[in-house]
């Protein structure tokens, strides 16, 4: 991957503090599977069961992400509502990059709309995996190649 001279120092700066641990495909999961103990308690605040409630089905990477099956037992309802919201931010900040790279949220590929009316640029993907792009202006739309 080719990174500008900014987001090199970025990547650069950012191994220099954080060390992966581990790697996985959420490709690779086709059922349900779970992390964490069903019995244990909320591995951020540590909530015991009986005081936290744990009704929801956070998943461990989130959907928007393209993760379906892999879930957690330890992660409570009040933590996964405080996530959620951390999640739609970066479902926000990711924009039109989910729709264009064909990133399944739940079971489908997210449409992108510049503006909540019907100006502005609009992007899906059809049943085929063609992305579309709608604008009202063409001078919108750049291809570089
Ligand atoms: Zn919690």
């Amino acid at each position: 991957m080719n990174l500008d001279k900014t987001n090199a120092k970025r990547a650069e700066l950012f191994s220099s503090l954080y060390e992966i641990e581990d790697s996985i495909s959420v490709r690779d999961f086709v059922r349900r599977t779970y992390r964490g103990s069903k019995n244990g308690n909320c591995r951020f605040c540590e909530g015991f069961r009986g005081e936290a409630t744990f009704r929801n089905l956070p998943h461990v990477i989130p959907q928007m992400l393209g993760n379906k099956y892999l879930v957690s037992h330890f992660e409570c309802d009040n933590c996964n509502a405080i996530f959620s919201e951390y999640e739609d931010s970066l479902s926000k900040y990711l924009g039109i990059y989910n729709t264009i790279s064909n990133t399944r949220s739940a079971s489908k590929i997210p449409k992108f709309k510049q503006n909540k009316n019907e100006e502005g640029l609009k992007v899906f993907v059809d049943d085929k995996g063609v992305v579309h792009f709608i604008s009202p202006n063409l001078e919108d739309i750049h291809v570089n190649q």
